[in-house]
């Protein structure tokens, strides 16, 4: 099964002036190990798209598979399930817990997944270690750089060996050196990994790096 499918996805909104057709049949499939850029205008439906895909809004309309199971078809706890084992999710603004280490930040998905303490703990020291932040382990993320704390929040995204990694401008708030070594990073991880990964950027060097490109044209998902 590809690690993501979207079929037929439809999602509208209510407002004042009427529905608002946001998605309208958008199509996407990920392979393993696919990185996939959504290179599209604010307001086109980005972040629907994203919520979508992560578990946390239902379509409307149409399907999502993430590894051959039809979403839609599952209850809220089988869903809060995948979201929390199966998918990653990287944000702009990496949302850590300002009162956590940076270890603590990475082994709470973890805890919520059922894994032991010590297993979480070692698992966190390692995936940071990757990320060069072996020597950060206790720094809670105000005493970091930004592009230090970008790295932990991906670490965090990458805790329960997701298959999928959802990410919405994940370097968005860093200046553009920073953005690129920690864009690199986030790349190698994820080729290393197999990960399929779908990346929102208004960044067309970053895009340019991901094995294609995707913008949404009037509700679909098509080639950027
Ligand atoms: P993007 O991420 O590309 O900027 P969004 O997915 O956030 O786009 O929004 C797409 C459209 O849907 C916008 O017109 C936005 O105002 C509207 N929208 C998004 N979420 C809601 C909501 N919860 N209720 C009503 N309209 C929404
Ligand atoms: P938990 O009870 O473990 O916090 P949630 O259902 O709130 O479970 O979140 C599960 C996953 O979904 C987490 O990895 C979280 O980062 C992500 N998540 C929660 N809310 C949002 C959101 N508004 N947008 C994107 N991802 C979210």
């Amino acid at each position: 099964h590809a690690p993501l499918e979207l079929r037929a996805v439809e999602r509208r909104y209510k407002t004042e002036a009427g529905a608002l057709e946001v998605l309208r049949g958008a199509d996407l499939t990920l392979q393993p190990g696919e990185i996939v850029a959504l290179v599209a205008p604010s307001g086109t439906g980005k972040s629907t798209l994203l919520h979508v895909t992560g578990l946390l809004e239902r379509p409307d309309g149409g399907e999502v598979f993430i590894e051959g199971a039809a979403a839609g078809t599952l209850g809220d706890d089988a869903r809060t399930a995948i979201r929390r084992n199966t998918i990653g999710f990287v944000y702009q603004f990496h949302h850590l817990l300002p009162e956590f280490t940076a270890e603590e930040n990475v082994m709470l998905p973890q805890l919520a997944a059922g894994t032991p303490r010590a297993a979480a703990r070692a698992r966190a020291a390692e995936i940071l270690g990757q990320f060069g932040l072996a020597a950060r382990l206790q720094h809670r993320p105000g005493k970091l750089s930004g592009g230090e704390q970008q790295r932990v929040a991906i670490a965090r995204a990458l805790a329960n060996a997701p298959r999928v990694l959802l990410a919405d401008e994940p370097t968005g708030n860093l200046d553009t050196a920073t953005a690129n070594l920690v864009f690199d990073e986030l790349l190698r991880e994820a080729r290393g990994r197999g990960l399929a990964c779908l990346i929102a950027t208004h960044n067309p060097e970053l895009a340019a790096r991901m094995d294609r490109k995707v913008t949404l044209r009037e509700g679909r998902v098509v080639p950027g």
